[in-house]
């Protein structure tokens, strides 16, 4: 006799059940699907201890025919496919027929089931693959499969179970997402008494979100709407050859996680893990967010079935594309227009304003008070007057006229889009910060004893749309521009917004080919390290396009003859050097677009006004006009914050006002 044998179904099953059933949120994965492929619209989970003592899931799905019950349970038993076309053109979230035998095989299962075109249900009872019991049983429509004792009689795998908490974590997490996809079906999950989920059927996926993470969360996240792309079929009048719509929700650029676990992206309503899906997310997210940091998302891919290869792992988690490059294109233009589109901004973190009910006792406050200096009360009264004409004459007319001043000194000090601001820059006008107290904010003040007035409190989500009405008010530390709109105040990083606006200007002076050089009177010479110099070979063109004009000059060695009009020459060298290390670092797997994009960085973070630098009140203006022009104002191309706003209504707040 030979050495090698066919082993037996029970053994095959287990080898299965390796692949198909990781840990009980792999079990209501499958029998989630299952219940969706039956067309279910009302399914309700109950777990226990986790999913290892017990996993029942029930649905109104079309239930199983009696003949149907049993051979369900045979390996490779499907309704979904009959013939190999089918398998390129899949429609339904299974299709392999291996679910239910591989969780029957290593649990105690219990399916009861009645079709819709039968007056009697059937009951099928299997302990580790061996059938127990299979009679008929009155039963309403649809199929309640429950899954006891998972991995009883596999004790290897029970060892690799985590705690119950984290197995129950998945399994949530598992099932909202799947609400998510399926916004007009309602959804029960239960782990021993206590409700975990309960959805009802609602209209839109955003409804959904709300009834998922309550309104707070909708305001962190930018609704995609529904973006659709075509790819063109062959001839002029040709139908396309394939639509692509992409819907979902992902997070404004301040929220920032530090793993990818709120990730969630569906193809075909699957939820599926894609590298290549993944990779355009963050290429959409690239220089708005830091880049150790993840989004949140969750984006919904629908395509004709012929268009993906679902059929490319046994857990069917993920999908191959016939147009990958297409697709992620797609997709990371359509997010990037969403967050172009959106321009939020970060709000000033709020301690938690003190509670009204605690006071000083009442012996210290009277201490406090005798030994306070007596008020001078003149200078108090003299404080409240309004300003006379000769006062507000005296006042810096920056305060008072900023328009018409900052217009002039703009036309004197920056020479159309391409400025150059040197580091000793000396105020012409006083320092700003002289002009800090006499500005009024744009809002009624209130008698002391009144409530504030309902139409200043502005409830709209902070937008960088009112930087172009900013007043500037200061500079603090040198470094942070405060200004005030008709929502709040804000605090801008200089540093951080002429970044934003010098990379927005190169790559636009690139996109439009006007960009603007400057030649070096004495060329840079760079030596450079075998690596680099590979890259550069590669590159050079771009460099050019970029505005550095550089020829080789002897070996690994290059010559800088020019450089971008915003950059100073000393910068020439470290600028060049960054641009090969990014061209080492990710040229091979990223984007001509995105390596431009990371030369636009380099640029623009050299070149930008540093920090503990005083600014006169034309350049100030200059910044918040040109900040304000940006398309992606809130963000440096690194991804830290531009601007932080305090919200009227935070500051009302803290002062106890509503
Ligand atoms: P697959 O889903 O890949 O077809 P499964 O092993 O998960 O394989 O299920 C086998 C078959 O059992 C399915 O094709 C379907 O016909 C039937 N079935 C499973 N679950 C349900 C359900 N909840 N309602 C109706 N039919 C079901
Ligand atoms: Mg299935």
């Amino acid at each position: 006799m030979g050495r090698i044998q066919v082993l037996s179904d029970d053994l095959a099953n287990k080898i299965a059940a390796g692949e198909v059933v990781e840990r009980p949120a792999s079990v209501v994965k499958e029998l989630l699907e299952n219940s969706l492929d039956a067309g279910a619209t009302d399914i309700r989970i109950d777990i226990e201890a986790g999913g290892r003592r017990l996993i029942r899931i029930i649905d109104n799905g079309s239930g199983m025919l009696r003949d149907d019950a049993l051979l369900a349970f045979e390996r490779h038993a499907t309704s979904k496919i009959r013939q190999t076309p089918d398998l390129f053109n899949i429609g339904t979230l299974g299709f392999r027929g291996e679910a239910l035998p591989s969780i029957a095989s290593v649990s105690r299962l219990t399916l009861e089931t009645r079709a819709e075109e039968e007056s009697i249900g059937s009951v099928v009872e299997i302990n580790g693959g061996k059938i127990f019991k299979c009679e008929e049983r009155a039963f309403p429509r649809g199929t309640t499969l429950t899954v006891r004792d998972l991995f009883f009689n596999v004790p290897a795998r029970r060892k690799f179970l985590r705690s119950e908490q984290t197995e129950l974590a998945h399994i949530a997490s598992l099932v909202t997402h799947y609400s998510l996809a399926h916004p007009d079906k309602a959804f029960e999950l239960r782990h021993g008494n206590s409700e975990l989920l309960r959805v009802a059927p609602v209209d839109a996926l955003r409804e959904r979100v709300y009834q998922v993470f309550g309104s707070r969360a909708l305001d962190d996240l930018i609704d995609l709407g529904s973006q659709q792309c075509a790819v063109p079929g062959d001839g002029e009048d040709a139908e396309p050859a394939a639509t692509y719509q992409l819907s979902g929700f992902i997070s404004r650029p301040q929220v920032q996680k530090s793993n990818r676990n709120s990730i969630f992206l569906f193809v075909n309503r699957r939820l599926i893990r894609d590298r290549l899906l993944l990779h355009a997310l963050s290429a959409a997210y690239h220089n708005l967010i830091p880049p150790a940091s993840y989004p949140f998302a969750l984006l919904f891919l629908d395509c004709d079935a012929r268009e993906v290869d679902v059929n490319v792992h046994p857990s069917k988690t993920e999908v191959r594309f016939q147009r990958g490059s297409f697709v992620h294109d797609f997709v990371r233009d359509a997010l990037r227009e969403a967050l172009i589109r959106s321009r939020p901004v970060s709000s000033l973190p709020l301690r938690e304003s003190p509670q009204p009910g605690v006071r000083l006792p009442y012996s210290d406050f009277t201490q406090r008070l005798q030994q306070q200096e007596p008020v001078d009360t003149n200078a108090a009264l003299e404080l409240l007057k309004p300003l006379t004409k000769e006062q507000e004459a005296q006042l810096p007319e920056f305060v008072l006229k900023p328009q018409q001043q900052v217009a002039q000194a703009a036309r004197l000090d920056f020479s159309g889009e391409s400025i150059a601001v040197t580091n000793d820059a000396q105020p012409a006008t006083p320092p700003v910060a002289a002009a800090i107290s006499p500005v009024k904010l744009q809002l009624k003040v209130p008698d002391t004893h009144g409530a504030f007035p309902r139409e200043a409190i502005l409830d709209a989500p902070p937008s960088m749309e009112v930087l172009g009405d900013l007043r500037p008010l200061g500079q603090l530390q040198e470094s942070f521009i405060i200004a005030a709109s008709r929502d709040g105040l804000w605090i801008i990083d200089q540093h951080v917004a002429h970044e934003r606006i010098l990379f927005e200007q190169v790559l636009r002076q690139w996109a439009t080919g006007k960009v603007e050089s400057q030649q070096l009177l004495i060329p840079v010479i760079l030596d450079l390290t075998p690596g680099q110099w590979i890259e550069y070979e590669r590159i050079a063109e771009q460099l050019l396009a970029a505005g550095f004009e550089t020829e080789p000059f002897g070996q690994r060695t290059i010559a800088v003859k020019t450089v971008p009009a915003a950059v100073a020459p000393q910068e020439a060298e470290a600028i060049l050097n960054e641009i090969l290390e990014i061209a080492e670092g990710e040229m091979r797997r990223v984007s001509l677009e995105d390596l431009r994009r990371g030369m636009a960085a380099s640029i623009a973070c050299r070149a930008a006004i540093k920090i503990n630098m005083r600014l006169d009140p034309a350049k100030v203006d200059y910044l918040l006009r040109e900040l304000a022009k940006c398309e992606y104002p809130m963000s440096c191309p690194h991804g830290r914050p531009v601007a932080l706003r305090y919200g009227i209504r935070d500051i009302l707040k803290s002062f106890h006002r509503i």
